[in-house]
Protein backbone atom coordinates (compact mmCIF):
# COMPACT_ATOMS: atom_id res chain seq x y z
CA UNK A 1 0.00 0.00 0.00
CA UNK A 2 3.09 2.08 0.59
CA UNK A 3 4.04 2.08 -2.17
CA UNK A 4 1.13 2.73 -4.19
CA UNK A 5 0.59 6.00 -2.08
CA UNK A 6 3.82 7.14 -3.16
CA UNK A 7 3.13 5.98 -6.59
CA UNK A 8 -0.10 7.85 -6.44
CA UNK A 9 2.01 10.84 -5.40
CA UNK A 10 4.35 11.14 -7.52
CA UNK A 11 2.07 10.61 -10.26
CA UNK A 12 -0.16 13.82 -8.83
CA UNK A 13 3.31 15.80 -8.77
CA UNK A 14 3.30 15.04 -12.56
CA UNK A 15 0.00 15.64 -13.61
CA UNK A 16 -0.22 19.15 -11.02
CA UNK A 17 3.32 20.12 -13.05
CA UNK A 18 1.82 19.13 -16.65
CA UNK A 19 -1.55 20.83 -15.95
CA UNK A 20 0.85 24.01 -14.34
CA UNK A 21 2.88 24.23 -17.82
CA UNK A 22 -0.17 23.94 -19.28
CA UNK A 23 -1.54 26.57 -17.74
CA UNK A 24 1.61 28.91 -18.54
CA UNK A 25 1.10 28.03 -22.05
CA UNK A 26 -2.65 29.45 -21.53
CA UNK A 27 -1.06 32.65 -20.39
CA UNK A 28 0.27 33.20 -23.57
CA UNK A 29 1.41 32.90 -26.99
CA UNK A 30 5.02 32.56 -28.38
CA UNK A 31 4.78 36.75 -29.53
CA UNK A 32 3.59 38.19 -25.96
CA UNK A 33 5.33 39.47 -23.09
CA UNK A 34 4.61 38.54 -19.84
CA UNK A 35 5.27 40.40 -16.23
CA UNK A 36 4.86 39.11 -13.41
CA UNK A 37 4.07 40.84 -10.13
CA UNK A 38 4.74 38.54 -7.95
CA UNK A 39 3.12 37.80 -4.45
CA UNK A 40 5.46 38.36 -2.20
CA UNK A 41 4.49 39.87 0.71
CA UNK A 42 5.53 42.94 1.60
CA UNK A 43 8.10 44.12 -0.85
CA UNK A 44 8.40 43.80 -4.77
CA UNK A 45 9.64 41.11 -7.12
CA UNK A 46 8.54 41.97 -10.79
CA UNK A 47 9.49 39.06 -13.23
CA UNK A 48 9.80 40.35 -17.13
CA UNK A 49 9.46 37.19 -19.68
CA UNK A 50 9.97 38.81 -23.32
CA UNK A 51 8.75 37.31 -26.60
CA UNK A 52 12.58 35.96 -27.58
CA UNK A 53 13.06 34.45 -24.24
CA UNK A 54 14.66 37.33 -22.44
CA UNK A 55 13.99 36.47 -18.26
CA UNK A 56 14.55 40.16 -16.31
CA UNK A 57 13.81 40.29 -12.36
CA UNK A 58 13.41 43.28 -11.08
CA UNK A 59 13.54 42.96 -6.95
CA UNK A 60 13.02 39.77 -5.43
CA UNK A 61 11.03 40.88 -1.87
CA UNK A 62 12.56 40.37 1.40
CA UNK A 63 14.56 36.87 2.21
CA UNK A 64 11.65 34.95 3.34
CA UNK A 65 10.27 35.96 -0.41
CA UNK A 66 13.36 34.64 -2.12
CA UNK A 67 12.79 31.04 -0.79
CA UNK A 68 9.81 30.53 -0.26
CA UNK A 69 8.06 32.31 -3.74
CA UNK A 70 10.54 33.78 -5.70
CA UNK A 71 12.70 30.90 -6.33
CA UNK A 72 10.39 28.37 -6.05
CA UNK A 73 8.23 30.84 -8.56
CA UNK A 74 11.07 31.01 -11.43
CA UNK A 75 11.41 27.03 -11.63
CA UNK A 76 7.91 26.60 -11.80
CA UNK A 77 8.36 28.30 -15.17
CA UNK A 78 11.14 26.39 -16.12
CA UNK A 79 13.83 29.68 -15.36
CA UNK A 80 17.37 28.15 -16.01
CA UNK A 81 18.83 31.44 -15.83
CA UNK A 82 18.43 35.18 -15.71
CA UNK A 83 19.52 37.63 -18.30
CA UNK A 84 19.14 40.86 -15.88
CA UNK A 85 18.99 41.29 -12.49
CA UNK A 86 17.86 44.42 -11.40
CA UNK A 87 18.05 46.12 -7.79
CA UNK A 88 16.25 49.38 -7.39
CA UNK A 89 17.11 50.19 -4.28
CA UNK A 90 19.02 48.50 -1.47
CA UNK A 91 16.08 47.88 1.59
CA UNK A 92 15.43 44.77 2.55
CA UNK A 93 11.76 44.12 1.04
CA UNK A 94 13.61 44.44 -1.75
CA UNK A 95 16.94 42.95 -1.92
CA UNK A 96 16.58 39.98 0.78
CA UNK A 97 15.32 37.84 -1.77
CA UNK A 98 18.27 38.39 -4.01
CA UNK A 99 20.63 36.08 -2.41
CA UNK A 100 18.84 33.57 -2.92
CA UNK A 101 18.11 34.34 -6.32
CA UNK A 102 21.62 34.66 -7.23
CA UNK A 103 23.01 31.31 -5.31
CA UNK A 104 20.27 29.63 -7.35
CA UNK A 105 20.23 30.77 -10.84
CA UNK A 106 23.01 31.86 -13.41
CA UNK A 107 22.87 35.75 -14.14
CA UNK A 108 23.74 37.74 -17.08
CA UNK A 109 24.27 41.15 -15.42
CA UNK A 110 22.85 43.32 -12.16
CA UNK A 111 21.73 46.61 -13.14
CA UNK A 112 21.58 48.43 -9.74
CA UNK A 113 20.89 51.87 -8.66
CA UNK A 114 24.31 51.78 -6.52
CA UNK A 115 23.30 53.70 -3.60
CA UNK A 116 25.86 53.33 -0.50
CA UNK A 117 24.15 51.12 2.24
CA UNK A 118 25.29 49.35 5.32
CA UNK A 119 22.74 46.70 5.81
CA UNK A 120 24.73 43.22 6.35
CA UNK A 121 22.26 42.24 3.48
CA UNK A 122 23.44 44.39 0.70
CA UNK A 123 26.90 43.79 2.31
CA UNK A 124 26.43 39.81 1.71
CA UNK A 125 25.06 40.67 -1.70
CA UNK A 126 27.26 42.93 -2.77
CA UNK A 127 30.30 40.43 -2.17
CA UNK A 128 27.86 37.81 -3.74
CA UNK A 129 27.63 39.70 -7.08
CA UNK A 130 31.20 39.76 -7.14
CA UNK A 131 32.16 36.33 -6.15
CA UNK A 132 30.08 35.06 -8.60
CA UNK A 133 31.71 37.40 -11.11
CA UNK A 134 28.23 38.96 -12.14
CA UNK A 135 29.27 42.31 -14.31
CA UNK A 136 27.73 45.04 -12.05
CA UNK A 137 26.32 48.24 -14.05
CA UNK A 138 24.87 51.55 -12.91
CA UNK A 139 21.53 53.24 -13.31
CA UNK A 140 20.84 56.16 -14.85
CA UNK A 141 18.30 58.27 -16.26
CA UNK A 142 18.29 58.42 -19.82
CA UNK A 143 20.09 55.70 -20.23
CA UNK A 144 18.47 52.93 -22.72
CA UNK A 145 18.98 49.38 -21.85
CA UNK A 146 18.83 46.56 -24.58
CA UNK A 147 16.31 44.32 -23.41
CA UNK A 148 15.83 41.44 -26.61
CA UNK A 149 12.10 41.15 -27.32
CA UNK A 150 10.88 44.58 -26.59
CA UNK A 151 10.80 47.54 -28.31
CA UNK A 152 12.33 49.99 -25.79
CA UNK A 153 13.36 49.89 -22.16
CA UNK A 154 14.63 53.55 -20.84
CA UNK A 155 15.95 54.51 -17.44
CA UNK A 156 13.89 57.44 -16.31
CA UNK A 157 15.46 57.19 -12.46
CA UNK A 158 17.80 58.26 -10.10
CA UNK A 159 19.82 61.07 -11.47
CA UNK A 160 23.13 62.15 -9.97
CA UNK A 161 23.54 64.11 -7.45
CA UNK A 162 20.98 61.66 -5.38
CA UNK A 163 17.67 62.85 -4.11
CA UNK A 164 17.58 62.47 0.00
CA UNK A 165 16.53 59.01 1.27
CA UNK A 166 17.01 55.70 -0.58
CA UNK A 167 13.93 55.30 -1.97
CA UNK A 168 13.87 58.31 -4.13
CA UNK A 169 16.76 57.22 -6.01
CA UNK A 170 14.79 53.71 -6.93
CA UNK A 171 15.72 52.55 -10.57
CA UNK A 172 12.18 53.77 -12.77
CA UNK A 173 11.95 52.18 -16.18
CA UNK A 174 10.05 52.33 -18.96
CA UNK A 175 8.97 49.45 -21.34
CA UNK A 176 7.46 49.73 -24.34
CA UNK A 177 6.55 46.98 -26.01
CA UNK A 178 4.32 47.69 -29.59
CA UNK A 179 1.62 50.50 -28.49
CA UNK A 180 1.54 49.33 -25.03
CA UNK A 181 3.74 50.91 -22.21
CA UNK A 182 4.65 50.41 -18.88
CA UNK A 183 6.19 52.19 -16.13
CA UNK A 184 7.95 50.05 -12.99
CA UNK A 185 8.76 52.75 -10.51
CA UNK A 186 10.54 50.90 -7.44
CA UNK A 187 9.78 53.15 -4.14
CA UNK A 188 10.18 56.46 -5.40
CA UNK A 189 8.45 59.11 -3.77
CA UNK A 190 7.20 62.50 -4.19
CA UNK A 191 10.58 64.59 -4.67
CA UNK A 192 11.78 61.87 -7.74
CA UNK A 193 8.06 62.05 -8.66
CA UNK A 194 8.66 66.05 -9.18
CA UNK A 195 12.35 65.06 -11.01
CA UNK A 196 11.18 62.60 -13.40
CA UNK A 197 8.72 65.22 -14.60
CA UNK A 198 10.60 67.88 -14.15
CA UNK A 199 13.27 66.55 -16.67
CA UNK A 200 10.50 65.60 -18.98
CA UNK A 201 11.14 61.75 -18.38
CA UNK A 202 7.50 61.17 -17.64
CA UNK A 203 5.79 59.05 -20.14
CA UNK A 204 1.94 57.92 -20.18
CA UNK A 205 1.59 54.25 -19.27
CA UNK A 206 -0.71 51.78 -20.42
CA UNK A 207 0.35 49.68 -16.58
CA UNK A 208 1.68 51.39 -13.91
CA UNK A 209 4.01 49.21 -10.93
CA UNK A 210 2.74 51.94 -8.34
CA UNK A 211 5.78 53.60 -6.42
CA UNK A 212 6.65 52.35 -2.53
CA UNK A 213 3.99 49.91 -2.49
CA UNK A 214 0.82 52.37 -2.62
CA UNK A 215 2.41 54.92 -0.06
CA UNK A 216 0.86 57.98 0.40
CA UNK A 217 4.42 59.58 0.10
CA UNK A 218 4.80 58.64 -3.56
CA UNK A 219 1.44 58.75 -6.31
CA UNK A 220 1.36 62.30 -6.19
CA UNK A 221 -2.14 63.53 -8.57
CA UNK A 222 0.55 65.34 -10.62
CA UNK A 223 2.48 62.08 -11.66
CA UNK A 224 -0.63 59.95 -11.94
CA UNK A 225 -2.29 62.58 -14.33
CA UNK A 226 1.09 62.51 -16.68
CA UNK A 227 1.19 58.92 -16.69
CA UNK A 228 -2.57 58.10 -16.70
CA UNK A 229 -2.53 54.89 -16.25
CA UNK A 230 -5.44 52.24 -17.33
CA UNK A 231 -4.32 49.70 -14.69
CA UNK A 232 -2.31 50.20 -11.63
CA UNK A 233 -0.94 47.20 -9.81
CA UNK A 234 0.35 47.73 -6.41
CA UNK A 235 2.87 45.09 -4.38
CA UNK A 236 1.89 45.41 -0.78
CA UNK A 237 1.42 42.65 2.22
CA UNK A 238 -1.52 42.04 3.88
CA UNK A 239 -2.28 43.76 7.02
CA UNK A 240 1.26 45.64 6.49
CA UNK A 241 2.29 47.62 9.59
CA UNK A 242 2.55 51.10 7.69
CA UNK A 243 -1.15 50.51 6.18
CA UNK A 244 -0.25 50.37 2.80
CA UNK A 245 -1.32 51.30 0.28
CA UNK A 246 -2.75 54.23 1.86
CA UNK A 247 -6.77 55.06 1.21
CA UNK A 248 -5.81 58.83 -0.57
CA UNK A 249 -3.45 57.16 -3.19
CA UNK A 250 -6.30 54.17 -4.07
CA UNK A 251 -8.92 57.27 -3.99
CA UNK A 252 -6.48 59.20 -6.63
CA UNK A 253 -5.84 55.89 -8.75
CA UNK A 254 -9.96 55.44 -9.08
CA UNK A 255 -10.32 59.44 -9.85
CA UNK A 256 -8.49 58.83 -12.81
CA UNK A 257 -10.06 56.34 -13.83
CA UNK A 258 -7.05 53.28 -12.91
CA UNK A 259 -8.05 49.48 -12.61
CA UNK A 260 -6.16 48.73 -9.58
CA UNK A 261 -5.03 45.56 -8.38
CA UNK A 262 -3.25 44.58 -5.12
CA UNK A 263 -0.95 41.51 -4.77
CA UNK A 264 -2.46 41.42 -1.14
CA UNK A 265 -5.52 40.69 -2.60
CA UNK A 266 -5.56 39.48 -5.69
CA UNK A 267 -2.42 37.24 -5.14
CA UNK A 268 0.24 36.76 -8.06
CA UNK A 269 -0.59 39.44 -11.08
CA UNK A 270 0.26 38.13 -14.50
CA UNK A 271 0.33 40.90 -17.45
CA UNK A 272 0.70 39.31 -20.55
CA UNK A 273 0.58 41.69 -23.85
CA UNK A 274 0.66 41.03 -27.92
CA UNK A 275 2.01 44.52 -27.94
CA UNK A 276 -1.24 45.82 -29.62
CA UNK A 277 -3.31 45.26 -26.45
CA UNK A 278 -3.04 43.37 -22.95
CA UNK A 279 -5.12 41.23 -20.21
CA UNK A 280 -4.11 40.80 -16.93
CA UNK A 281 -4.38 37.18 -15.85
CA UNK A 282 -4.30 36.07 -11.57
CA UNK A 283 -1.93 33.00 -11.06
CA UNK A 284 -3.83 32.39 -7.82
CA UNK A 285 -7.00 31.83 -9.77
CA UNK A 286 -5.28 30.13 -12.29
CA UNK A 287 -3.46 27.35 -9.95
CA UNK A 288 -6.83 26.66 -7.68
CA UNK A 289 -8.61 26.10 -11.04
CA UNK A 290 -6.16 23.53 -11.94
CA UNK A 291 -5.66 22.15 -8.55
CA UNK A 292 -9.11 21.05 -8.17
CA UNK A 293 -8.86 19.67 -11.78
CA UNK A 294 -5.65 17.42 -10.53
CA UNK A 295 -8.04 16.30 -8.09
CA UNK A 296 -10.51 15.19 -10.19
CA UNK A 297 -8.29 13.37 -12.69
CA UNK A 298 -7.09 11.44 -9.24
ZN1 LIG B 1 9.77 48.78 -0.57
Amino acid sequence: MYTVGKLTKHYRALVMTALLILAAAAWAHADELIIHFLNVGQGDSILIQTPVGANILVDAGDTRAGTQVVVPYLRSLGIKSLDTVVITHPHQDHIGGLISVLEAFPVGQVLADGQIHTSRTYENLLILIDEKDIPFRLARAGDRLDIPGIDEAVVLNPQEPFLKGLNNNSVVLALTYGRIKMLLTGDIEAEAERRIAEGNFVTKANILKVAHHGSRTSSTPMFLEAVQPETAVISAGADNQYGHPHPEVLANLRSIGSQVFQTSLAGTIIMVSDGSSYRIVLAEESREVEEARAGGVE
